[in-house]
């Protein structure tokens, strides 16, 4: 398992609320919150960062595309949310250990990538 606080809560080492959890994945609310809802999506399985993942991944990734949308929908955010990924430093990720940000309740400019 890996070393990052998201390994250690995966591990139970660090207690955290899960909104959802099934056999590859967990949701919790991020710790400091940028939108009324902000969720992170976490595979079990630690993958440093999107450009580590390999083909074998394949179904790992897609099931968390899958995961976001349920969980987007759990939240009744499922007509208006958004999904990020930081990938290294540069873009701003923080924790290494792939996890998608689920971001809604805000009102988003239309055309925007990101923001
Ligand atoms: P990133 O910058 O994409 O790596 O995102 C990491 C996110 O994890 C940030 O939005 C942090 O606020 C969040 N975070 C860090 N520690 C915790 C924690 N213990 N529980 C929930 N979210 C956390």
């Amino acid at each position: 398992m890996s070393e990052t606080i998201f390994g250690k809560i995966i591990a139970g080492e660090i207690p955290a609320e899960l909104l959802y959890e099934d056999d590859h994945c967990i949701a919790i609310n991020d710790i400091a919150p940028q939108a009324p809802v902000h969720v992170l999506v976490i595979p079990k399985q630690c993958i440093p960062r999107l450009v580590d993942a390999q083909a074998d991944d394949q179904q790992l990734l897609g099931h968390l595309l899958l995961a976001a949308g349920k969980v987007a929908e759990q939240l009744g955010v499922g007509d208006a949310f958004r999904l990020i990924i930081n990938n290294g430093a540069g873009a701003g990720q923080t924790v290494f250990h792939l996890h998608l940000h689920i971001i809604a309740g805000r009102e988003f400019a239309e055309g925007h990538m990101a923001g």
